[in-house]
């Protein structure tokens, strides 16, 4: 499945984008058109990010006080919902609810959802510390589809325990009749099916257990052995498990069963997930279906059918629907011509045979569908489903769907094991992608696309976005035909089985068309990964436990899951090989075709042994800590510049370790820590070994035919033999076994750049290498290679910067990006933070626009730390040469449109940039052209609107009041206005310094009654300036609320704070600020008043370091650094 893709689509930005833009000039080259282009197609989908933002923060957080109390003013909650959809009126095509601006989604990032999944680690513990203290995550946006999964689904209020069916009796072919006729009036599905049942052995148990949801209506029920009729005592259902229990009256016996049931069940009822259907909206007296489609993944199949909906329990299906002559209808396998006469009005489709599959990958489409066809290399027929009037849009999967299934069979070498292919672009799904076997789902917008009918170039980048995004998905789902559907988890614990592959295919294939946005948005999620596994809010291990439903749906998480799945897959690839990986990969599938598997499945058909350096260690031990422990590790590298000898040590990363301002806790039970101070354990007897690189090992690649026999099915009888191997999950540690590799040396020299490498498997180890001088940079981890962090010491730290500002293509750009991520998580909150200001000046020369985004990111961030402090002119000073610097890589990426569309896997990157560049006073900003052109048509936001936006803002914050006095009296006039206009009237005028037009905005901000819109307005998406005196005035609204009200934004009386809380709290910069928001309530409850006691140290921290080595480095001389 591929849950939402993280970038939204808007309208194909550049359709509406004019040929030549305004400020051009008579001399402005054909390649500064394009350049402009490409920008208003970021800036058109980051103006339509803000505006979903406000219907979603809305939606989620905005219900802060209707949540807490019924009887508070809901009308006034319902005025601002009602305005937010009709922003959304505004944008007709952007209704996908979900976001790619991350900066925006850290208002859902934090924990409300808790209430309604299943129990998560914060709530387990009932004394609270300072360590439990998060701040809302900067802008990794983790944690986004758990809060979309507890928030869509009102279902998980009944969460069911997975109870697994017991062995002895076990489904191998279902013959399943449904009757569709009645499901656009009624509502409802008719069935008959028969289940065919295999009893092994004599046995004493007298029951069978099946599942049943509670909507499944058993009319008939019937049981047979051997066609004479097996008599059942009692049936009873079990709803809180979703079971039925028939008990007989003679324990089963040896042999072949056939259970028969009649029944009924009610689909499109938003209680009943698995089923989605699209509902007529025209007919007044009742509500009619047109449509559906299904989503049985994970445990929903025994929604729509009894079943044992296990996806370990594979069986053949034979399906026929008896419908309505006008509806297509779809499922898993080919239809046979419909049946009937041709007159009648109802038909039936029956459908050939399925080989052995997971009922949850089961599925059925029917309504008036159309569809376009195509075929692969080897004949298979790929449709494209989708109504009238959305045929034109598919040209682009339709082209691109058999491109990548003759792909992967190619790589992998086993046919595609169905013998057609449908993919339906379906209304009301709500998940990007679900790979049915043979029928795979789509959101419609995930894979719509329209080029434009010209072919200009100007719209290429629009195209290249779009394909992108499509392309993914596609490869996702095609790939799952292969992993999940032909060998399949027999345990949802051991989902990365089907996510992880299917993402590294994902990579695979996009870097075929598309290297270098494939790669940039590998190495983007790798960061987020790895942002995420340091919190601990967030770190999940790969493989674990999952109990019931809900914690199953949870689990589908595209950094925990997908993202760590990857990445798992990626290394285990680069530990034996890419050669060996592939052939281990075909071995895996071949042997396990139409199995289920666990990863000892996968272990077996990899190479038993991995070497790195000197040293083999047995793969599967590897393997095991990286996917059950939590989180990932941190490697320290401690040297000692007088005798040579290095220490290298590894421990689970906790993000809040580094933070210096928390480092006298008392309460903190961990092992004391002390990668700072070097005095990290020596214990040489640790030792592993460690040698020079061995040659790449060179092997004669065979020249590889595609096979074209499908491999052999396996008898029901071996299936149930691998059900009954103990399910193991595996208890997490915080040790790994490591492949650390270390470089140092110059390329200028002529020894080169020496690389080592050796297995870290202990806690830490001790060496002395006599080949390093003490003024060489070591540097762990060569191009990021595997997924841990690496700390150093200082002067080793400091090393490498100087080395990056010397000559930064010494070091890969790959490393460069992990150094950046590093450097801030080591350095940022530690009392250094100069070290990694200076390490992030060689930016100023970064020739690489991957490295660069990542720049982006680090320096926004350290900017907006100290942007409240004395600092922040100094700071602003020392980055304008990176700032330019970006201003200069951005100009270029727009020459070439892959590189340009680099800016849209985070378009938010450049809503930064816009910030920057205004905030350090650069030219580029055109603060006075755009407050002019904005002053005279303030309602034509057609192109570079967060330009606009930024710059007119900027304007005001800088300008003495008289000169942007119209400007102030033009936002005063608009604050009456409503939707998107009142919003942007909003977010300008908080830039302002007019104290009466800041008065009013606040009260207007106040008055919405609506958390998201307070904390939108706190944290500006166009302004990096800290307007001190708008936010007192907003704070001074809300000290005005009653306590009544005050005490539900803040949640004071819950014990997990409720995100917007949250965001409020933290978006504050200064002391002074914070006292004043304490003064608002008396009784802030424990768990605020420990949120207090954090940001009073963090910002304690801030003056400090802002006012001592912070200050130290600007009047020091740097070229002595
Ligand atoms: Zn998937």
């Amino acid at each position: 499945m591929q849950t939402k893709p993280r970038m939204w689509e808007g309208d194909p930005c550049l359709r509406n984008g004019r040929l030549h833009t305004r400020q051009g000039n008579v001399t402005e080259s054909h390649r500064s058109r394009k350049s402009d282009f490409a920008r208003k197609c970021i800036a058109i989908i980051l103006l339509h990010a803000i505006f979903l933002f406000a219907i979603l923060a809305a939606l989620i957080i905005g219900h802060w006080i209707s949540e807490e109390n019924q009887k508070l003013n809901r009308t006034m909650l319902n005025t601002t919902l009602t305005e937010a959809y009709l922003l959304e009126g505004s944008m007709a095509n952007t209704a996908t609810p979900v976001m790619h601006d991350h900066k925006h989604t850290r208002l859902l990032t934090t924990s409300s959802g808790q209430r309604k999944g299943p129990p998560r680690v914060l709530e387990k513990k009932r004394n609270f510390t300072l360590v439990d203290v998060f701040p809302p995550p900067p802008d990794g946006g983790f944690g986004i589809a758990e809060q979309l999964h507890a928030i869509r689904g009102n279902k998980l209020t009944t969460d069911a325990l997975l109870v697994p069916l017991p062995l002895y009796i076990l489904p191998y072919h279902y013959d399943l009749k449904f009757d569709f006729t009645k499901f656009d009036t009624d509502l409802l599905i008719r069935a008959n099916v028969s289940i065919y049942l295999e009893s092994y052995g004599n046995s004493t148990e007298d029951e069978i257990q099946f599942h049943l949801g509670p909507n499944v209506k058993v009319e008939r029920m019937r049981l047979r052995k051997d066609g004479r009729k097996f008599y059942a005592k009692t049936f009873k259902r079990e709803d809180s498990k979703k079971l039925g229990r028939i008990s007989l009256r003679d324990p089963l016996q040896k042999g072949k069963y056939v259970l028969e049931i009649e029944y009924n069940a009610t689909i499109c009822d938003d209680d009943v997930d698995g089923v989605r259907c699209s509902l007529d909206n025209q007919t007044n007296s009742s509500l009619k279906a047109t449509s559906f489609t299904t989503k049985f993944e994970p445990t929903l199949a025994r929604a729509f059918f009894p079943c044992w909906d296990e996806p370990g329990v594979k069986a053949t299906f034979n399906i026929s629907v008896k419908h309505d002559k006008r509806y297509v209808v779809l499922s898993n396998m080919p239809g046979n011509p419909p049946l009937g006469h041709w007159d009648e009005q109802v038909t039936t489709t029956v459908f050939q045979t399925t080989p052995p599959m997971s009922t949850y990958l089961v599925a059925f489409a029917i309504g008036e569908f159309v569809k376009l066809e195509t075929r692969t290399e080897r004949g298979i027929p790929v449709t494209v489903w989708t109504y009238p009037e959305d045929l034109m849009s598919m040209k682009f999967t339709l082209e691109y769907a058999p491109v990548i299934f003759d792909r992967l069979e190619d790589i992998l070498e086993i046919p595609y094991p169905l013998p057609k292919v449908d993919l339906i672009a379906a209304r009301n799904f709500h998940v990007g992608g679900m790979e049915n076997w043979g029928l795979v789902v789509f959101e419609f917008s995930s894979i719509a696309y329209t080029p434009p009918i010209t072919n200009h170039v100007n719209e290429t980048v629009d195209r290249m976005y779009n394909e992108f995004r499509i392309g993914k998905l596609i490869a996702h789902e095609a790939a799952h035909q292969w992993f999940g559907n032909l060998v399949t988890m027999r345990d949802w614990s051991e989902l990365f089985l089907n996510e992880g592959f299917a993402t590294f295919y994902v990579y695979e294939m996009m870097s075929i068309e598309r290297p270098l946005t494939a790669q940039f948005e590998y190495y983007d999620s790798l960061a987020t990964l790895v942002a995420a596994q340091s919190s601990e809010d967030h770190r999940l291990s790969l493989v674990r436990e999952l109990a019931t439903e809900s914690q199953v749906e949870l689990s589908f998480h595209p950094t925990n899951l997908y993202t760590k799945g990857c990445v798992l897959i990626r290394m285990i690839r680069d530990l034996v090989s890419d050669y060996d990986f592939k052939a281990a990969v075909r071995r895996y599938l071949r042997r396990n075709a139409y199995r289920s598997v666990s990863r000892d499945d996968l272990f077996a058909s990899l190479p038993a042994y991995a070497d790195h350096g000197a040293e083999q260690k047995k793969l599967s031990n590897v393997l095991e800590g990286w996917l059950v422990n939590e989180g990932l590790p941190e490697v320290t590298l401690i040297r000692n510049y007088d005798n040579e000898m290095m220490t290298i040590s590894q421990r689970k990363t906790l993000d809040h370790d580094y933070r210096s301002y928390l480092k006298d806790r008392k309460s903190n039970s961990r092992q004391s820590r002390s990668a700072e101070d070097g005095s990290t354990l020596f214990d040489d007897t640790l030792f592993e070994g460690y040698i020079e690189k061995k040659t790449e090992r060179k092997r004669k690649l065979r020249p590889t035919r595609r096979k074209t026999s499908t491999p052999p099915s396996i008898s029901p009888t071996a299936r149930r033999d691998e059900l009954r191997k103990p399910r193991r999950v595996g208890a997490s540690q915080d040790l790994w076994t490591i492949p650390i590799t270390y470089m140092f040396g110059s390329l200028k020299t002529s020894e080169g750049q020496v690389i080592r490498e050796f297995w870290l498997k202990n806690r830490t180890v001790s060496f002395g290498d006599a080949e390093i001088s003490p003024n060489q940079a070591v540097l762990v981890n060569p191009e990021w290679k595997y997924p841990y962090r690496v700390n150093y010491d200082l002067l080793n730290w400091k090393l490498l910067a100087r080395t990056l500002h010397q000559n930064h293509l010494e070091i890969n750009n790959k490393s460069r990006m992990q150094l950046i991520q590093d450097a801030e998580y080591f350095l940022s909150n530690s009392n250094n933070p100069h070290l990694y200001l200076y390490l992030l000046g060689y930016l100023a020369h970064e020739s690489n626009i991957n490295v660069m985004l990542f720049g982006i990111d680090a320096v926004y961030r350290f900017i907006d730390v100290f942007k409240a402090t004395q600092l922040n002119k100094a700071i602003l000073v020392y980055f304008e040469p990176v700032i330019s610097q970006m201003d200069h890589l951005l100009n270029e990426s727009q020459v070439d449109a892959e590189t340009a569309s680099l800016w849209l896997v985070r378009p938010e990157r450049l809503s930064k940039l816009y910030q920057m560049r205004c905030a350090a006073g650069l030219a580029s900003c055109k603060n006075e052209f755009h407050t002019q052109k904005w002053s005279k048509s303030p309602d034509e936001w057609t192109e570079d609107v967060h330009k606009q936006v930024t710059a007119v803002c900027h304007q005001l914050f800088s300008s003495p009041l008289e000169a942007v006095k119209t400007v102030n009296e033009l936002l005063d006039s608009r604050l009456h206005s409503s939707g998107a206009k009142w919003a942007l009237t909003v977010q300008l005028a908080a830039c302002s310094h007019d104290q009466k037009l800041l008065r009013k905005t606040a009260r207007a901000v106040v008055g919405t009654k609506n958390a998201a819109v307070y904390a939108s307005a706190l944290q500006s998406d166009f302004s990096l300036h800290y307007n001190g005196a708008f936010r007192k005035y907003l704070w001074t609204e809300i000290s005005k609320m009653s306590i009544f009200e005050k005490t539900a934004l803040f949640s004071t009386n819950t014990t997990t704070i409720l995100p917007a809380s949250r965001v409020l709290l933290h978006s504050v910069k200064t002391i002074d600020e914070l006292q004043q928001i304490r003064s608002l309530l008396t009784n802030w409850g424990p768990l605020l008043t420990l949120h207090f006691e954090y940001l009073e140290r963090y910002l304690l921290w801030v003056s400090s370091v802002s006012q001592g080595v912070l200050h130290q480095f600007f009047a020091a001389d740097l070229s002595n650094f």
